[in-house]
C-alpha cells in the first residue's frame, strides 16, 4: 500500500469560509483523503489556519482583543466548523504555531546561507494619517498594467499580475482612505527567486501530468514580461514570525516580520510537526526524503488564486534550501464557485457561509452538491433551484429511497434479517457486471482526482440499483414466488452495504448511518462485487435505518434564496 501526504490550501484566521472556499481545497482534499485510506493507504491528511498579517491585525483591533487570542478563537471556531463538514483532518494546525516560527527561521537562515536572500533598502509607502507602514494589502489604486481601479498593493484583482504598491497609479490607505502617502526608507530582505528560475523552470516542465489549469498559471508567472522577480519576504509588523532572531545571518530587522506568504506553507510541514507533537508520530517520514519519505506521494489542493504560491515560491524555498524536503508531486487546483448569479461577497452578506450552510441542513447536502459541482473545468455557480434538485433527486429518491424501501420491505416479508432462498439469475448478472464496470471507472475518477466525473459514477451506480429493483419488483414477486422475492432483497441488503463503503468519501455521515442500520463495521472495499453481494450472509440481522435524506420543500427554497441574497451592487 502506498503513502500519501495531503494537504488543504490553509485558510486565513479572519473569519468564516464561504462555501466556495470549502470546494476550492478543504472539501475535495478530504475526499481523496478518504478514498485513499477506504482503499487501504497510509495517508496523513493536513490542514491549519494561516494566521499572520495585517488582517489579523485589524480584525482583532476590530474586535477589541490582543491579535493572539483573536487567532485562537477563530481557530476554535474554524476546527469546530470543519468538524461540521465531517473534514477528516489528521492535524489542523495553526501557522503561528512554535515549530512554525522556528521552522521558517531555519529556512530564511539556509537560504541566506545559500545566497538566496539578500537586503534590499526600499522606500515603502508610509501613511501619515494612520502612522504607520501601509502593508501591500492597506493600498489600493489603479493597477498600471490593466486600468481596474481598484488594484490592491500586491496584486490587481481585475488582471491577477503581481503588483508592488509604488507600482500604482492614485494609491491610497485602505485603513483611513487618505491619500497622504510618502515613501521611506525600510530593509527588507529578498527571495532570489530570480537565481531559481532555471531550477523551477524545469521542474515545472516535468510535470506533464498536472492539470492545465495549473501548470499554464505557473508557466505564465514563470515567463511573462521580465521573467520570475524576486520577492520581499519581510514586511513592517508585529504579529509575524520575527525576522530578526538569534542567529540570524542579518542584523537590522528589529520589528519586522516574514511576510505570511513566506511562513504559511512552511506550515505545510510545521503542521506535521504539530501532528507528531500530539500523537506522537514521526513527522519526517513524511517530509524528509532522507528520512523514509522518499516514497511518500504528495498532492496539494487549493483555489486557482493560490497557483502561483505553490508553483513558485513555495518549491522556490523548498529547492533553494537544498535540503532533503518533499517535494509537491501533485496540484490539483479549482476555479470559484460563485453564488446565484454573482460573487460570494462577505462584506456584503451574499451567499452562504460553512456555520451558516449547517445551521440549515445537515454537512452530507452540502458535500454532495459541492463535489458533484466542483469548480473544475471552469468557475461553477450555486443556486437554490439546482440544490434543492440535487439533493432531492440524487440523494432521496435515489439513494435514501433505495435504502428505505428494501429495508422496509424486508422487515415487513421477512423480518430485520437477510432472507434465505432463491437464486440469482440473469437479471442479478447484468446487475452486478454493471456495477463492477462503472466501480471500476469510479476508482479511475478518484485516483486521477476527477471530482466530477467521479460523482457522476457514483451516482450512476446508485441508479442501477434502483433500476434493477424497479425492474425486479420483489413487492409484486413476492406474491408468487417468495423464494426469488428472497433472494432479490438479499442483494438489495448487501447493496446497501456496498453503497456506504463506496459513498463514503462524498457522504460520510450518511454512510456511517446505513453500516450501522446494517449492524455490520465491515468497510471492505468491494473489489469483487459478486464476492462483496454475499458480505452479509443469510440470516445477517438489521435495522431499518433512519431517513437518510429528507427533501428540501419549495418552501425552504425561496426562503433560504431571500436570507443569503445580501445586497445586491
Ligand atoms: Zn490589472
Amino acid at each position: 500500500m502506498a503513502r500519501h501526504l495531503i494537504t488543504s490550501a490553509i485558510p486565513y484566521i479572519n473569519g468564516i469560509k464561504h462555501l466556495g472556499n470549502l470546494v476550492g481545497s478543504q472539501l475535495p482534499a478530504d475526499l481523496y483523503a478518504r478514498y485513499l485510506r477506504a482503499r487501504g493507504h497510509e495517508v496523513l491528511f493536513l490542514c491549519a489556519t494561516d494566521e499572520h498579517g495585517t488582517p489579523a491585525e485589524l480584525a482583532a483591533a476590530k474586535a477589541g482583543k490582543p491579535v493572539a487570542d483573536y487567532c485562537a478563537e477563530m481557530h476554535a471556531v474554524q476546527a469546530e466548523i470543519a468538524r461540521g463538514f465531517d473534514l477528516s483532518f489528521d492535524h489542523f494546525g495553526r501557522s503561528s504555531s512554535a515549530e512554525n516560527r522556528a521552522l521558517t527561521q531555519s529556512f530564511a537562515k539556509r537560504l541566506a546561507d545559500q545566497g538566496l536572500i539578500r537586503e534590499v533598502v526600499e522606500k515603502q509607502m508610509y501613511s501619515v494619517v494612520d502612522g504607520r507602514f501601509l502593508p501591500d494589502r492597506y493600498i489600493e489604486g489603479t493597477c498600471p498594467n490593466c486600468g481596474f481601479e481598484s488594484a490592491r498593493g500586491d496584486q490587481c484583482d481585475n488582471c491577477t499580475k503581481q503588483l508592488d504598491p509604488v507600482d500604482l497609479i492614485n494609491p491610497r490607505s485602505t485603513v483611513s482612505g487618505s491619500t497622504e502617502l510618502e515613501l521611506r526608507d525600510t530593509k527588507h530582505l529578498y527571495l532570489r527567486q530570480s537565481e531559481m528560475k532555471g531550477a523551477l523552470s524545469e521542474w515545472i516542465e516535468s510535470k506533464a501530468d498536472w492539470p492545465i489549469l495549473t501548470t499554464s498559471i505557473a508557466k505564465k508567472w514563470l515567463n511573462d514580461g521580465d521573467g520570475l522577480q524576486d520577492r520581499g519576504i519581510t514586511r513592517d509588523l508585529k504579529w509575524g514570525v520575527p525576522a530578526q532572531f538569534e542567529g540570524a545571518p542579518w542584523a537590522g530587522m528589529e520589528g519586522k516580520v516574514f511576510y505570511v506568504w513566506f511562513d504559511a506553507p512552511i506550515e505545510y510541514i510545521a503542521c506535521a510537526q504539530e501532528w507528531a507533537a500530539a500523537t506522537g508520530g514521526d513527522w519526517e517520514r513524511w517530509w524528509r526524503t532522507d528520512k523514509g519519505a522518499e516514497d511518500v506521494t504528495y498532492t496539494q489542493f487549493m483555489g486557482k488564486d493560490n497557483v502561483p504560491f505553490h508553483t513558485l515560491s513555495f518549491p522556490a524555498t523548498i529547492l533553494g534550501s537544498d535540503e532533503p524536503w518533499k517535494l509537491v508531486d501533485y496540484i490539483k487546483s479549482f476555479n470559484y464557485l460563485n453564488y446565484d448569479g454573482g460573487q460570494f461577497s462577505t462584506s456584503r452578506g451574499r451567499g452562504v457561509f460553512m456555520d451558516q450552510a449547517l445551521g440549515l441542513l445537515p454537512a452530507d447536502y452540502w458535500r454532495w452538491w459541492l463535489l458533484s459541482h466542483a469548480p473544475e473545468s471552469s468557475d461553477a455557480e450555486f443556486t437554490w433551484e439546482n440544490f434543492q434538485q440535487s439533493a432531492n433527486k440524487d440523494l432521496a429518491d435515489v439513494l435514501g429511497n433505495l435504502v428505505s424501501r428494501v429495508t422496509k420491505f424486508c422487515r415487513s416479508k421477512f423480518g430485520e434479517v437477510v432472507p434465505e432462498g432463491g437464486d440469482w439469475g440473469v437479471a442479478e448478472d447484468a446487475l452486478i457486471a454493471e456495477i463492477e464496470g462503472r466501480l471500476r471507472a469510479y476508482e479511475g475518477f478518484m485516483e486521477a482526482m476527477e471530482v466530477r466525473k467521479a460523482a457522476i459514477e457514483l451516482r450512476s451506480i446508485w441508479v442501477a440499483g434502483n433500476e434493477y429493483l424497479q425492474a425486479a419488483a420483489p413487492w409484486t414477486v413476492v406474491k408468487t414466488d417468495p423464494a426469488q422475492a428472497a433472494a432479490q432483497i438479499r442483494l438489495a441488503l448487501n447493496l446497501i452495504r456496498i453503497y456506504a463503503v463506496i459513498s463514503q468519501p462524498f457522504i460520510p455521515a450518511a454512510a456511517a448511518s446505513m453500516m450501522a442500520g446494517m449492524k455490520t463495521d465491515d468497510w471492505t472495499w468491494p473489489t469483487d462485487v459478486r464476492a462483496a453481494l454475499g458480505a452479509l450472509p443469510v440470516g445477517h440481522v438489521f435495522e431499518v435505518p433512519e431517513v437518510l435524506f429528507r427533501k428540501i420543500t419549495d418552501e425552504e427554497r425561496v426562503d433560504w434564496a431571500a436570507r443569503f441574497a445580501g445586497v445586491r451592487d
